[in-house]
């Protein structure tokens, strides 16, 4: 009945967990610690519609803190817990305060990968990762001004289409062949290019950035072939780690990311993990994988919330994000790497729709799905099903979605 479950880190997996506890039945206290300022907020539109002024703070956050009163959830913010002490079951905080647990998770996310260039701590030099990044981006953002991004990954190209939307002159420089590359086959990076030129975005691929240059304040990104690019603000987003350094202090087995069996538990079982931080055994794909999405946050949350309450729970889900660039929603479901085989279906050289099918031995494994919701909601099940597919159909957009199942 007093038992107190601690939550170390306070975003989408702590947002999804704690209040999920209490649902389950936990009657002891819940405390969530977390390093930033304030309670969960949605993440994604910080490369968004947050980043485009177009939302507030309010407007963002997951819950309104209301939720996590009636859920009696206590909240220490600014605040980050430091070391985990398994052996008294303690975990010490920032602030110098001990807190003993009974069952502790660690909801603490990833960090951005940075980069060790000379002039990469010029004024100016940004990367993206929480609302102080956005507020301190937000004064750097003037129509006319030239911006470069560092990385065409999803938030690349993300904070381009929005930084372009603000008026401002943006170029993307992509270290290899093509935007997406980790991510996408051919034909989607070919697509994005295809949007962001007519938009008016400058996409440069095979550009090594080598460094930046400015007196005080960043002026121009410099690259190993050369070239200079004027910037008078530049966003990095190559990438993001795992946040795993607690967990190995403490002698959790980590290997990228936290390893987490199918109800969440760590190598401890009182200790659960959820979210990004995490590497956890997928059955549909019978391989171990770490995500980095909203969708996984929450879903692996959820059965945390109920193995920590003692219910039958396993963790077996498709994986699903989105990204939003102008009027274009691409949805993904399931995971691409290892296809042998790519099935469009409308038309990605001259519209602003269509979806590009990842297939395995004559199964759907994935879809990228741009303005195509139906497509993507059928891969979902597609991919769980792990049937053959009919080709024909599948590439006939005039096919109705339902048939393909
Ligand atoms: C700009 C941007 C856009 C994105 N867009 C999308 C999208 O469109 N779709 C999608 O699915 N995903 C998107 N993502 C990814 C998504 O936001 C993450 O997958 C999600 O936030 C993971 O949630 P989490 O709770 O696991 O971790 P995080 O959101 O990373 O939160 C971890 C929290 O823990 C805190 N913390 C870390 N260490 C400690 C500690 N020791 N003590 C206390 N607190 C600690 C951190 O400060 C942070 O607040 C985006 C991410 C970013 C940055």
């Amino acid at each position: 009945m007093n038992e107190n479950f601690i939550i170390a880190g306070a975003s989408h997996a702590a947002s999804m967990l704690a209040p999920t506890l209490r649902q389950q039945g936990w009657q002891g206290r819940i405390i969530v610690i977390g390093a930033e300022a304030s309670i969960p907020y949605h993440r994604p539109p910080l490369s968004k519609d947050y980043l485009a002024g177009e939302k507030t703070l309010d407007e963002i956050l997951i819950r309104p803190a209301k939720v996590y009163e009636k859920s009696e959830v206590e909240f220490i913010l600014n605040t980050s817990v430091e070391s985990i002490h398994r052996d008294n079951r303690t975990v010490r905080l920032s602030n110098n305060e001990t807190l003993s647990y009974d069952k502790l998770a660690l909801t603490v996310g990833s960090k951005v990968r940075k980069v060790n260039l000379p002039g990469a701590n010029l004024a100016g030099v940004f990367y993206l990762r929480d609302l102080r990044d956005v507020e301190r981006i937000t004064s750097y953002v003037n129509p006319g001004a030239n911006a470069v991004i560092v990385g065409g990954g999803y938030i690349g190209l993300e904070t381009a289409a929005v930084l372009n939307k603000k008026g401002m002159n943006v170029t993307v420089l992509e270290m290899m062949e093509r935007v997406l590359q980790r991510v996408t086959a051919p034909v989607v990076s070919e697509f994005y290019t295809r949007i962001h030129g007519e938009e008016g975005v400058s996409i440069r691929c095979g550009v090594g950035v080598s460094g930046f240059r400015g007196n005080g304040r960043v002026a121009k990104v410099l690259c190993s072939d050369g070239s200079e690019f004027a910037a008078d603000l530049v966003i990095i987003g190559v990438g993001i780690l795992p946040n795993t350094a607690l967990a190995a202090a403490a002698g959790l087995e980590v290997d990228n990311g936290v390893v987490v069996n199918d109800r969440a538990q760590t190598s401890d079982p009182d200790i659960f993990a959820a979210g990004d931080c995490t590497n956890h055994h997928n059955p549909i794909y019978d391989r171990r994988i770490r995500l980095e999405s909203v969708q996984n946050a929450t879903d692996q949350s959820r059965v945390a919330a109920g193995a920590a309450c003692g219910k039958e729970v396993s963790y077996n889900a498709v994986p699903w994000f989105w990204s939003e660039q102008y009027d274009l929603m691409l949805q993904i479901a399931g995971l691409s790497q290892g296809y042998d085989e790519i099935i469009t279906r409308g038309d990605p050289d001259n519209s602003r729709s269509f979806a590009a099918f990842y297939l395995k031995s004559g199964r759907v494994i994935a879809v990228d799905a741009i303005n195509k919701p139906q497509e993507f909601m059928a891969t979902k099940k597609l991919v769980a099903l792990k049937q053959e597919i009919d080709r024909v159909k599948l590439a006939d957009a005039d096919v109705p979605v339902k048939e393909l199942l």
